[in-house]
């Protein structure tokens, strides 16, 4: 036997940062990992931090998140990189400058600082590099975007000094219960007896909820990423364009990171020098190339730096599950952020460790519950797709 109250599966950003909360608490903690912390969609990410062009559920969580955002440095104590720049969705056509239109009209109603630019001059002022060709645009003032493995760092080493104990290179391979409450945790290297078990581990968390016979219906398609060298200072917000097919940042050093929309993932999870690494094709880098240079004209004199494809774990309403199994009494799930869980980390942590404390949580989360999903039935495609990643 052992005593440590709480196991985190997985050190990315919803492992870290829910570490962090949850060892003001004064609870033992162990956050285990199977690679390093940051291995997978905390590292492939952009990194942006926006509450605009979010599903009306999350905007909450969204919006308590970049109050915390702002002061994070300090509460960390620890460089975040975190840039409050703003975010501009482009229209690139008529038919995009409609989705831009509703989409403003919508989020003002949710009462969302967003605005609606249309037309390039106002759209430049804002951001003098894009392309004069930008039909129109939303504007939200107070999103941002920061640092992603800076952002893993500063919670690893504020939860650490809170007596956070991370356990790297060790996988965990299933839970089991005793009379509906969560018994152990065996783990490659040992088994483990903790009152709580926080399932943060993204692409795989199927592979555990297995051993508890639950599932999330998952697609995990893959976003290609690519980052250029260093460029002069040229680009603040953070882009996104209304399809979705592209979205951009220029990071704290000068290099652009890139994404693009979601693919369908036709290759394999693989290692490269001891970490999880998927390939994307020449022609997913050429297009998201060539539309980013169609936005930036500047960036045609970039020279490329890297690339990765991200796998992303997408629910079918591309909401998390923020959740307690009620048949796994101490098992709470945080997984299936559908590519946008890196912004909304501080009040995910919040909500879980209200969660672990058996209160109400302040923020509002019927919609991330696991049964949501109780009737849905598994098409013969995701469950090719889990077999593939997860
Ligand atoms: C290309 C790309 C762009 C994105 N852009 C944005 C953006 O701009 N804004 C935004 O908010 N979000 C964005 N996202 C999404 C965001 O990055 C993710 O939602 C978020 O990082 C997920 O964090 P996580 O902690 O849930 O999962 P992960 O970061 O994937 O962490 C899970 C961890 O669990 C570990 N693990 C898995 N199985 C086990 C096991 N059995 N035992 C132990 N450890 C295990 C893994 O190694 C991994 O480190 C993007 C994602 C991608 C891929």
């Amino acid at each position: 036997m052992n005593a440590i109250d709480v196991v985190i599966v997985g050190a990315g950003i919803i492992g870290c940062s829910t570490a962090y909360e949850l060892s003001k608490l004064g609870l033992n903690i162990e956050v285990i990992e199977k690679h390093e912390p940051g291995a997978m969609g905390s590292g492939w990410t952009l990194a942006g931090v926006r509450q605009s062009g979010r599903h009306d559920a999350e905007i909450p969580l969204a919006k308590y998140s970049v109050k915390v955002w702002s002061d994070l440095n300090d509460i960390l104590d620890c460089e975040t990189n975190y840039k409050q720049e703003g975010n501009l969705r482009l229209a690139r056509n008529n038919y995009e400058d409609k989705i831009i239109k509703k989409l403003v009209e919508e989020q003002q109603k949710k009462g969302l600082e967003i605005e609606y630019l249309n037309n390039s001059k106002d759209i430049q002022e804002i951001c003098p590099s894009l392309s004069s060709k930008i039909f129109s645009a939303s504007y939200c003032p107070t999103d941002g975007h920061a640092d992603p493995i800076d952002t893993l760092r500063a919670y690893e080493k504020a939860a650490k000094k809170n007596g956070v104990i991370f356990s790297n290179n060790e996988e965990v391979l299933k839970i089991s219960s005793k009379k509906n409450k969560i018994n152990s945790i065996t783990t490659t290297k040992r088994k483990i007896y903790p009152k709580y078990c926080i399932l943060a581990n993204g692409i795989f968390c199927n592979k555990i909820l297995e051993s508890v016979e639950k599932k999330i219906p998952l697609e995990i398609p893959i976003v290609t990423v690519i980052q250029t060298e260093i460029t002069s200072k040229i680009l603040k917000p953070v882009i996104g364009v209304a399809n979705a097919s592209l979205a951009m940042r220029q990071e704290n050093n000068g290099c652009f990171r890139i994404s693009s929309g979601f693919q369908e993932c036709t290759g394999n999870l693989k290692l490269k020098n001891g970490m999880p690494y998927v390939e994307t094709t020449l022609n997913e880098i050429q297009n998201t190339i060539s539309q980013s240079i169609d936005i930036i004209p500047e960036l045609k004199n970039s020279s490329l730096k890297s690339f990765w494809g991200g796998l992303i774990d997408l629910t079918p309403d591309a909401l998390p599950v923020i959740d307690n199994v009620i048949e796994c009494e101490g098992l709470i799930i945080a997984c299936g952020f559908s590519g946008h869980g890196f912004g909304i980390a501080p009040a995910v942590s919040n909500i879980i460790s209200e969660l672990v404390l058996n209160k109400k949580t302040k923020l509002p989360i019927d919609s991330f519950s696991l049964n949501r999903f109780q009737n849905y039935i598994f098409s013969k495609k995701e469950k090719s797709d889990l077999t593939l990643h997860g």
